[in-house]
């Protein structure tokens, strides 16, 4: 039942502090229904799915409807749960462990909570929650942990919506680090003899590697570094190293994980590419430390930065080594883990979405499209003692796509090459420039026009050069233009490309 809306102020005191409900509508409990008969009555979809619930936590199911709908016929010829094929009867709440009335037909649902109310069998009625002895919350299922979430009916959209937040917050794998955990409660209590001390160990392991071990399925690794701390003097002293890719610039393109990690970390050693608002989203008290590292002029040599990572983890610190885009593509994401590995320092990495792929998709380019591009190539551009020594004939072919990275100032060789190896001059090409962020230019142009066209529009570094085909679709799939009041998905922000 809904309360009325309580006055902001106190009616005594005239202070709206003092105006903190004392109540609750609800005593939230987990009810252990293993085992216990519990009615259902209702065939339809609805029905099925608080027949999956109640399956899901090994309840004995009957299920009472003069049909079935397809979901729930399927679990009756699978044997799974038992069928009453008739009407609703008073008598057939009794027994019951719990009863849920999940009819279309108001009166009938009516019926059966007044059955179930009478005898002092907790009832729930679908969407009549005046009729409710229980409501059912929404659930955040990491079994055996189990988050409900419920506005108490006030609004059952709140509810989901909280949901899903917590849902984008709690990784997927919390049920086995709980299980995994289960298993040392014993010992740890062993060890610790104060409540505090345990405590403290607990939250340490929780939200350290050891759990970050098990969110990226090394169970085995989480088990030994378990039996690790529990071993040292002062607990897990362990520090980690994570090698996570930032993505291309827009903040919403981060993974769940790398998201986590961001905001658990002691330090966060970043690259010039990782956008602000990226950096942004980092843990407020991690120490920053820039490494910089444009293309002529590096602010830490990348051993330098190989060497920092590994002290910093060797002081027991939680590292995010934060890249532009994904660490494995032009990354020397490699060359940074590999000094980890030598030295026997945690690590993990995380992918981020690469730069080809996020500027292609806001650009409107589909980097491969039936007819146009049956492959895709990823080449860096870069010009090393003045030249691009790449495998021209292998990158110039038919129906494939061509994503230059870093390949702005190599521009003039990369058209020359090309179309020495083959491609028409007429072949269009698109510039990103700082694709996917606010800042985001696209311009189109040829194999022919392109040297020009980077001189006269002044583009700067981050920019990625894509050539093909494809390029020809950009005009009519382009959605993302930063500076449009009506941002309507497939108006053009550019003028499309020349025909061949
Ligand atoms: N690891 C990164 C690439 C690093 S190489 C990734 O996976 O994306 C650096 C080059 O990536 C730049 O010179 C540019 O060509 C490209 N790049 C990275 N971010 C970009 C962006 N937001 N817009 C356009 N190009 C980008």
């Amino acid at each position: 039942m809904l309360r009325a809306i309580p006055p902001v102020t106190s009616p005594k005191s005239g202070r709206y502090w003092d105006y903190i409900p004392l109540t609750m509508d609800f005593l939230p409990i987990y009810l252990n229904v293993r085992g216990q008969p519990c009615l259902v009555v209702g065939g339809g979809e609805v029905a099925a799915r608080k027949v999956d619930l109640l399956r899901k936590a090994q309840a004995e199911v009957r299920v009472l409807a003069p049909d079935l709908g397809p979901t729930l016929s399927k679990r009756v010829r699978e044997h799974d749960i038992a069928h009453i094929a008739r009407c609703f009867e008073d008598k057939d709440v009794e027994g019951a462990s719990v009863v849920i009335a999940a009819t279309n037909d108001e009166a009938i649902n009516r019926l059966v909570a007044s059955a179930a109310k009478a005898r002092r069998i907790p009832v729930n009625v679908v969407d009549q929650p005046e009729l409710c002895s229980f409501i059912m919350p929404s659930l955040i299922d990491r079994s055996p942990v189990l988050i409900a979430v419920s506005s108490g009916g006030a609004s059952p959209v709140l509810a989901r919506l909280l949901r899903t937040r917590l849902e984008t917050l709690i990784p997927a794998s919390y049920g086995r680090l709980a299980t995994l955990m289960a298993g040392f409660r014993e010992q740890v209590k062993r060890r610790f003899s104060g409540s505090s001390e345990r405590r403290a160990f607990w939250e340490k392991v929780l939200q350290g590697s050891i759990a970050e071990m098990v969110f990226s399925g090394r169970d085995r690794a989480a088990r030994v570094a378990m039996e690790e701390a529990l071993r040292s003097k002062e607990g897990s002293g362990i520090g980690e190293v994570y090698l996570v890719g930032g993505g291309p610039g827009d903040p919403d393109l981060l993974t769940f994980r790398a998201l986590r990690l961001m905001q658990q970390a002691d330090v966060v050693v970043y690259d010039r590419l990782v956008s602000p608002e990226v950096l942004d989203l980092v843990r407020r008290d991690a120490q920053r430390i820039y490494a910089g590292k444009e293309s002529k002029n590096h602010t830490l040599p990348q051993e330098g930065i190989n060497e920092l990572l590994v002290r910093l983890a060797r002081e027991g610190k939680r590292v995010v080594r934060l890249k532009g885009g994904d660490p494995f593509i032009f990354g020397r994401g490699g060359e940074e883990i590999a000094t980890l590995a030598e030295q026997g320092i945690p690590f993990q990495v995380v992918p981020g979405i690469t730069a080809a792929g996020g500027c292609a998709s806001y650009a409107g380019i589909p980097l491969t499209h039936r007819g146009y591009a049956q492959s895709v190539i990823f080449v860096a551009g870069q010009l090393r003692d003045g030249s691009v020594n790449l495998n021209w004939k292998a990158i110039a072919q038919p129906q494939q796509t061509i994503v230059f990275y870093m390949g702005l100032q190599g521009v003039d060789i990369i058209c020359r090459e090309l179309q020495h190896h083959g491609l028409a001059s007429s072949m269009p090409v698109a510039l990103i420039q700082q694709g996917t962020t606010r800042s985001q230019r696209v311009l189109t142009g040829t194999l022919a026009t392109l040297p020009d066209l980077v001189r006269t529009s002044h583009v700067q570094s981050p920019t990625l050069i894509i050539v093909g085909n494809v390029v020809r679709l950009q005009s009519q799939f382009a959605w993302f233009d930063p500076d449009s009041v009506s941002q309507a998905a497939g108006v053009a922000p550019n003028a499309p490309a020349s025909p061949a």
